[in-house]
């Protein structure tokens, strides 16, 4: 019991110094959709699954000059709104769910998103992670950790989870860095993962958390070439 408390405060406070730098090198680090309104952000991060924000960002000024609201949305045309997003892909889905969302926004929460957890939840196609970046962006409330494919991969790398389910993972960095922090760590994971640790070629050798990574195959004091930094809790 007491090896196991002494590990989660020596892991607490690597993320702490993980925060750190990460804070440093992407001070700016936000969310990188583009939208107007909290309907807007919440379509826009359902058009995200399975697709990048760039290519996202690249649809959604059409879209939204179209139909820009949620009754819009909600009683627009679907073979005319699955043209507009058709190269998110999974296109059909995705027009479904963001109909399906919007009509209940329109029908049920007076044109406006919920900004509960539980109630977002019930919207089609809105999961943990859609949630989680339509409160912490849309409205600035902090109830979870995001997690994408980016912070999954880097929390797993880093050594800050053992799991490998997105909801599992969100505890463990719940448990371990500031509430007030959970966004900035989501957001500026999905940076350095873009920018340094990327999904197939982790750029150990120019990585500035190589120190606190256990998965770090870069050559440290105390460490031999090729190998990870021994004894990172
Ligand atoms: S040291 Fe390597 S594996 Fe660890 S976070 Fe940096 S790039 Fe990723």
């Amino acid at each position: 019991m007491a090896s196991l408390t002494r590990k989660l405060a020596s892991k607490k406070q690597r993320t702490l110094e993980i925060l750190i730098i990460l804070k440093r090198l992407y001070p700016d680090a936000t969310c990188s959709l583009h939208y107007e309104t909290p309907v807007q952000l919440l379509v826009a991060t359902i058009l995200s699954a399975q697709c990048t924000d760039e290519r996202v960002n690249k649809v959604t000024p059409d879209l939204f000059k179209r139909f820009p609201d949620a009754p819009a949305l909600a009683y627009a045309d679907r073979e005319t709104l699955e043209g507009l997003i058709r190269s998110t892909g999974f296109y059909r889905n995705k027009a479904k769910n963001i109909q399906g969302a919007c009509r209940k926004i329109v029908e049920e929460f007076q044109g406006e998103v919920p900004q509960q957890m539980d109630l977002l939840l019930t919207l089609s196609g809105v999961a943990r992670k859609t949630a989680n970046v339509v409160l912490a962006h849309g409205f600035g409330i902090l109830v979870g950790v995001t997690v994408d494919t980016h912070v999954k991969r880097l929390s797993q790398r880093l050594g800050l989870t053992e799991e490998k389910d997105p909801i599992k993972i969100e505890r463990d960095l719940m448990k371990l860095a500031p509430q007030p922090d959970w966004e900035t760590l989501s957001i500026s994971l999905i940076y350095h993962g873009r920018a340094v640790c990327q999904a197939r070629k982790p750029a150990c050798h120019l990585c500035e958390l190589a120190h606190l990574c256990p998965s770090a195959m870069v050559s440290l004091p105390g460490t031999v070439t090729g190998q990870p930094p021994a004894a990172i809790a």
